[in-house]
């Protein structure tokens, strides 16, 4: 007699397909010290490992409602994606690639611009995401960044830019590349009105995006450790023929060498964000002087103007605190 019988049901193995690990998500490993990291208390970092600052590749909804005020905004120009003008095609036509990324990505293009408050002030932040065809700069990208500029202008309203680009998209070749002038003549226009653009620069931030309106800053931010530069280390080595000392073309090398403002921990970016907009806005030129309006005797000065629609005066009144 045999001990041990099998039982007539037996388990049934899962296919492969559907085999699902319980654990996955839970643990992120660190790319530079490979700590182990609970994947909730890295949220709550703002994707920074406590243990070696490592500041993870983050993408562009999450730096939105990392910077503004409640993590609320309006998304703006959400329709605005790339044709395919030159009907590119390289290993695959590039309308394929396009709808691949977009699939993968849940984005509309590689760069999700709104508008919102930070810290009060009205502001306008286009934020590129790297994981959309490496962050390229294509004609949509760059006709949304100029629409924020343009938006800003309207209202009065401060202009932030995150980069995480590869450069230019090679796919609509010189389209592409007329993004970079015509972002910064926009941005020229809002130097001119005195509104404030900061620039911040997220790993990687390289070719025609550091080319054009990344170094335009009033105020250039970069994350530590962030890789920014025009061109890779190797076709500098070869047009000047020498070798690139280390770690040049790091956030910490270009601050040294007076290319950049400072290096900002991804934590502290918000703060300090605030603090400079606070430090920039013209609290005189954005209260439209209502004080000096004989027709305004009277009347709340804080109130609506002809001149500024009802939301917009809204936002400006804190300023107009600090006047007095
Ligand atoms: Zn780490």
């Amino acid at each position: 007699m045999t001990w041990f019988r099998k039982k007539e049901q037996r388990i049934e193995s899962v296919p492969a397909d559907e085999r699902v690990v319980k654990t996955e998500g839970i643990f992120v490993k660190c790319t530079e010290c490979d700590a182990a990291l609970y994947r909730r208390e890295l949220e709550e970092s703002l994707q920074v490992c406590p243990h070696c600052n490592y500041h993870f590749r983050i993408g562009a909804r999450e730096r939105l409602a990392m910077l503004y005020d409640d993590g609320q905004y309006e998304e703006l120009d959400a329709d605005v994606i790339s044709s395919d003008p030159l009907e590119f095609t390289d290993t695959k036509p590039y309308p394929q690639r396009l709808e691949q990324a977009r699939r993968s990505t849940g984005l509309p293009e590689a760069i999700i611009t709104a508008r919102g408050r930070v810290g009060g002030h009205l502001t306008f932040i286009g934020a590129m995401d790297f994981s959309f065809l490496g962050g390229s700069m294509g004609s949509a990208v760059g006709e949304k960044i100029t629409r924020i500029i343009e938006r800003a202008l309207e209202t009065r309203g401060a202009v932030i830019t995150v980069s995480a680009s590869g450069g230019a998209r090679m796919q609509e070749g010189a389209l592409s590349l007329m993004q970079m002038a015509k972002i910064s003549a926009a941005l020229a226009r809002l130097d001119e009105a005195q509104l404030p653009f900061i620039s911040i620069l997220t790993d990687p931030t390289t070719g025609g995006v550091t080319a054009s309106f990344a170094m335009l800053g009033d105020v250039i931010l970069a994350e530590p450790k962030a890789l920014i530069g025009f061109a890779g280390p190797r076709v500098i080595e070869q047009t000047i023929r020498e070798k690139l000392p280390k770690d040049f073309q790091r956030a910490e090398f270009l601050v040294e060498h007076g290319m950049l403002d400072v290096v900002v921990d991804r934590r502290e970016m918000r703060a300090l964000v605030i603090k400079l907009l606070t430090f920039m806005v013209n609290p005189a030129l954005q209260t439209p002087a209502p004080q000096f309006n004989a027709s305004n005797n009277g009347r709340d000065p804080n109130g609506p103007t002809p001149d500024v629609p009802a939301t917009e005066s809204k936002i400006q009144s804190p300023k107009s605190e600090v006047k007095n």
